[in-house]
């Protein structure tokens, strides 16, 4: 069921819609977060790998200031802004994601002028899998090359996440970028937050014989934002108390003197984020010693502190989670910020059929709308296509 991108087709959309062949086209992928959670803010530890979902972006300079743009998504048409003219104002709508990264890169100094752009994404959007950091790596890597910049992957990076924070004022970390720009094939991305440091971890299910389930609950609990908010209050408040410049900096074996001096929902966050860390790490060590047949336990735990310490699942994802543990899953969480969203699966292949129609089947029973359910794979990360 996996679409998968083809320069040829992008290629001929962007001649089609502008009259002209692209200079190049370039292709970003969205993620799943396979363990940490809630803690790119508390500089600790995640470990995401890219899909095999994609956004491309096809690519010519013009002469004059001149931008157009546009995407294959919805039926908007082509949305034409001069570069000169450039503001927080005439960036909106989804423009905002290819022209907050082209505002970025200029006022970092890169030279770019007029654009035709046109956009292809593979990635479902709002479904938790970063449909917008696909399309801002892409469009960086694009105008990386052809300006010369010549930025390194971590100065994308950066780029994607200045991007997402000043222009569209979503406030996220690099988890979502770093995804996008640094993975290779068949492996995830150990990610220090702290340090911007990453190293690859190989993660080939398909040799395991594995996949991973995405359950798009494609529920949004009314309290996603407050809660979002709430939850990095408690964890400034944890480290405040506890006299450190971040929770990443609180190892597990000082969780029982923190109990004393924090009250107890402030002690319940914190020992997420301090457990949460120590999983990841854990789930690194065991991807390299036993490969990812052995992780399951450490993606279950990884729910259950979800829901019990930190309070960021619902019914929905819980049902989800429980569901697929019952039909054959190795281990299973919440993935995102959590009250909705998605939850990812680590089923054996030979179970996926079993494991869908038993998600599917209890979401009816309770009474819940029917969750999207698809498949993915680590991926490579954002490069040139055509
Ligand atoms: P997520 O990144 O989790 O998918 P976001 O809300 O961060 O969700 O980003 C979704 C937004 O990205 C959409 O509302 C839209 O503005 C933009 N977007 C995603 N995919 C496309 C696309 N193919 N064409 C145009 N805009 C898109
Ligand atoms: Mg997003």
């Amino acid at each position: 069921m996996t679409e998968s991108l083809s320069a040829a087709s992008i290629s001929a959309a962007f001649e089609s819609a502008f009259g002209h062949a692209p200079d190049g086209v370039w292709s970003a992928p969205g993620r799943v977060n396979l363990i940490g959670e809630h803690t790119d803010y508390n500089e600790g530890f995640v470990l995401p790998f890219a899909i095999d979902r994609a956004a491309g972006v096809a690519v010519r300079l013009r002469t004059d200031s001149t931008a157009r743009l546009l995407s294959s998504y919805g039926n908007q048409g082509v949305v034409t802004v001069d570069l000169d003219t450039l503001s927080h104002d005439t960036m909106t709508g989804w423009t905002a994601y290819p022209l907050g990264v082209v505002w970025v890169l200029r006022q970092m100094g890169v030279k770019i002028g007029g654009f035709d752009l046109y956009l292809h994404s593979t990635v479902p959007t709002g479904a938790g899998l970063s449909s917008s950091a696909a399309i801002e790596c892409a469009v960086a890597s694009a105008f990386n090359e052809l300006s010369g910049a010549a930025l390194s992957a971590n100065e994308l990076v950066l780029v994607g996440q200045r991007a997402e924070n000043e222009v569209v004022g979503a406030p996220t970390g690099i988890l979502d970028q770093s995804a996008s720009l640094l993975a290779t094939d068949g492996h995830a991305v150990f990610l220090d937050c702290r340090t911007q440091e990453s190293t690859l971890v190989p993660l080939d299910l398909a040799a395991s014989g594995l996949l991973i389930l995405v359950v798009d609950t494609k529920v949004s609990h009314a309290h996603a934002t407050g809660g979002y908010a709430a939850r990095r209050a408690s964890c400034e408040l944890g480290a405040e108390v506890l006299g450190v410049a971040a929770l990443r900096d609180v190892a597990a074996a000082d969780l029982a003197e923190a109990a004393g001096l924090l009250d107890a929902e402030t002690y319940r966050r914190v020992r997420h984020i301090v457990t949460e860390d120590q999983r990841v790490l854990d789930t690194v060590a065991v991807l390299g010693s036993e490969g990812p047949a052995a992780i399951g336990e450490l993606l279950t735990a990884s729910h259950a502190s979800m829901r019990d310490d930190f309070e960021i699942s619902c019914p929905e994802l819980d049902l989800a989670v429980d569901t697929a543990l019952a039909n054959g899953a190795l281990g299973a969480r919440m993935t995102g910020g959590g009250f909705g969203g998605s939850a990812i699966a680590l089923i054996p292949a030979a179970a996926e059929t079993a494991v869908r129609d038993a998600v599917m089947a209890a979401f009816a029973g309770s009474g819940f709308s029917a969750p999207d359910i698809f498949a993915v794979s680590p991926a490579p990360g954002a490069r040139r296509i055509a």
